[in-house]
């Protein structure tokens, strides 16, 4: 196991430690990289909080982690060797030890986000339909949940191939097997012939939940080809902490990549997506021609920051696998206290009891109260059907006390 609680220094001490084994633009003789060290005039390289700040230290000196380190391993880059080894172990945690993969069957990479870790995947899928098949990009379909989010018809978009989204039922949000089938009738009638389908662990408006095998057996059945990922940018770093009986993980053969935010859930600052997916797969993203990248290049995003990975790695392990479980449970707990509340008033809403998300009836809910709490409804402009509260570390106590006090006045 590598993921345990660290104390400060420890972690402070392995950061530091990593970055003395990066090369530094200020220590070696580098000639040949177009990046350098942040403008020195902003960004004090010698200020006496960077001795005790381990992001911001890696932040400023900037190392790049472009490319996949898990699969490139000593072949990749070597100028930041040290920080891309964090990176690569916080892949195996996340991988291994949060979403059940076998020791080193993963590779992935900090993605700047969910977006560009869900493009990532179709981007993959199409490439191997194309290079296997022969496919044409109007052969091949991403399917989704009515409720997914809408990177899907981004990528949809950017890649030519078609988005095929699938009604869910009004109250419980679920996919139901028949109108799946009936989706893939119509697209096999089209001419769609290969398809990737998507699992949302948490959608960002219902915080509803699919069940992969349901969806992997209407395919199986139907013996259309598929490849299945799991979108768990919002639920990825919740989800599996809250609900131990959780089918989403590497744990089941079907599920061969994933998506998880850590600037959701984790807290972790924004530019932190991760990308992951089984061994032999990543090579469908590789661009031979970025032949002057030593490792070449398997990502979307090219240039990044390597403070963006050990930003992540610190979260996981200043609280240590109990201390996340904790810090998830007690938001579970401020969430039933809310819907306990509102089940009180006569209110009525979603919610899967494994997260953080509360969606209520919009017809129910005063008029004055989703300004106030800046509530979210499912379609900005037109008459919402539904308010959404995502209950979050700083809404915990005064913002949900406040709420519910507020929802009472109001109704009364
Ligand atoms: C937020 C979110 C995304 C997109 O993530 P970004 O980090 O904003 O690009 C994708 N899927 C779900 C379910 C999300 O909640």
């Amino acid at each position: 196991m590598n993921w345990k609680h660290m104390t400060k220094p420890e972690i402070k001490d392995r950061v530091y430690k990593a970055l003395a084994e990066n090369r530094n633009y200020d220590s070696d003789y580098i000639l040949g990289i177009p990046g350098t060290y942040l403008d020195t005039a902003q960004f004090h390289r010698d200020a006496d909080f960077l001795e005790d700040a381990p992001f911001l230290r890696t932040f400023i000196n900037n190392p790049n982690h472009i490319g996949c380190h898990t699969l490139t391993g000593d072949e990749g880059e070597d100028l930041f060797r040290g920080t891309q080894k964090i990176e690569v172990e916080l892949i195996r945690m996340i991988s291994e030890e949060i979403m059940r993969a076998d020791a080193r069957s993963i590779d992935g990479y900090v993605a700047p986000g969910g977006t560009e870790a869900n493009i990532q995947a179709l981007w993959i899928y199409r490439n191997y339909y194309q290079k296997e098949f022969g496919a044409k990009p109007s052969e091949v379909a991403v399917v989704f949940s009515d409720d997914s989010h809408y990177s899907f018809y981004k990528g949809a978009n950017l890649l030519g191939i078609r988005a095929l989204n699938v009604p869910v039922g009004e109250q419980d949000r679920m996919i139901k097997s028949e109108a799946l089938q009936a989706v893939l009738e119509q697209a096999k009638a089209d001419g769609i012939k290969y398809f990737i389908a998507i699992a949302n662990m948490s959608t960002t408006m219902f915080g509803s939940v699919d069940d992969p095998d349901q969806i992997a057996d209407v395919f199986e059945s139907m013996e259309l080809p598929y490849k299945l990922h799991v979108d768990g940018a919002f639920g990825g770093f919740i989800y599996p902490f809250t609900n131990p009986n959780s089918k989403l993980h590497f744990g089941n053969p079907r599920i061969n990549s994933m998506t998880v935010d850590a600037h959701k859930m984790l807290m972790a600052p924004y530019g932190t997506g991760v990308f992951m997916i089984r061994k032999d797969w990543i090579h469908y993203a590789a661009t031979s021609e970025a032949s002057y990248v030593q490792g070449l290049d398997y990502t979307m995003v090219g240039s990044r920051s390597g403070a963006q990975a050990v930003s992540i790695w610190m979260i996981l392990m200043t609280h240590g696998p109990k201390g996340w479980k904790n810090t998830m449970e007690r938001l579970i707990i401020e969430t039933d206290k809310l819907c306990a509340a509102l089940d009180d008033m006569g209110i009525s809403y979603f919610r899967d009891p494994h997260l953080n998300i509360v969606t209520m009836h919009a017809p129910q809910v005063p008029a004055e109260i989703p300004g106030k709490y800046r509530l979210v409804s499912d379609n900005f402009g037109a008459e919402p059907k539904w308010w959404k509260i995502v209950v979050m570390q700083h809404t915990i106590g005064k913002v949900v006390d406040q709420f519910i006090a507020d929802m009472r006045s109001a109704l009364a």
